[in-house]
């Protein structure tokens, strides 16, 4: 094939014990926590979940230094699980077809331009100002699935600390829509396929990021997620 211009780098996400995940896209889902609904003036009964999508390239690996971005004074954490994908899906029914499809999970956090979020939402305009971002999709390393059982987050808890200082702290049990539900969901609106990251939703205490700020999420047993915004 003769590109006219050099093709982009393949966006990738490293994995836990060695190789990396390519990464195709990345869809994400709002409003799966009740108290997050309620403390973004929401209704979490009449509210459905909402579904929006990143760039493959907005992925930013643990570790990382991340600029404050454009045109926002009010820079959002959003500490969520992420799912990665390694088969195709359409049309999925049951938990068990869903569950085939994980290839595995991690940290991460779901970065929003908050006052963007707001602006569009009273507008009735599209969200990807406010979600879809140069390096707004920060993901730890990918734990897989045979490592680290679904069944292993049941009990689990989400938590996401700014420079050590705990911010948000719930179980995922108390998700809205679980993960089979998410992906069953995706698979009527969506082909699924291998390479697919899934963000599943923040709990409350989203709050702001300044410059110089350290971020630090953790799930469970998951590798946890680290990175910090640059200081100017
Ligand atoms: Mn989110």
């Amino acid at each position: 094939m003769s590109f006219v211009i050099p093709p982009p780098p393949q966006s990738a996400v490293g994995v836990l014990g060695g190789g990396e995940f390519p990464v195709r896209r990345i869809f994400c889902i709002g409003r799966n926590y009740a108290d997050h609904v309620k403390e973004m003036g929401g209704d979490p009964k009449s509210d459905p979940p909402v579904f929006f999508t990143k760039p493959a390239d907005a992925v930013v690996a643990t570790g990382s230094v991340i600029p404050f971005p454009q045109s926002t004074s009010n820079f959002h954490y959003e500490a969520e699980l992420v799912i990665a994908l390694k088969a195709s899906g359409r049309d999925l029914k049951t938990r068990h077809e869903a569950g085939a499809l994980i290839f595995g999970h991690a940290c991460g956090c779901d970065l929003t331009r908050r006052d963007l979020q707001a602006a569009a939402k009273r507008a009735g305009a599209p969200w990807d100002a406010a979600k879809a971002f140069d390096f707004s999709a920060p993901v730890g390393l990918i734990a897989r699935i045979e490592d680290f059982p679904a069944d292993l987050f049941d009990d689990a808890r989400l938590s996401l600390a700014v420079n050590g200082i705990e911010k948000q702290n719930a179980p995922l049990r108390s998700m809205i829509w679980t993960v089979p539900e998410i992906i069953i969901a995706l698979s009527g609106l969506f082909t699924l396929k291998a390479g697919d990251l899934i963000f599943t939703g923040t709990p409350e205490g989203v709050g702001p990021l300044s410059r110089g700020d350290r971020v630090e999420v953790s799930i469970g047993p998951l590798p946890p997620l680290e990175f910090a915004i640059e200081e100017e």
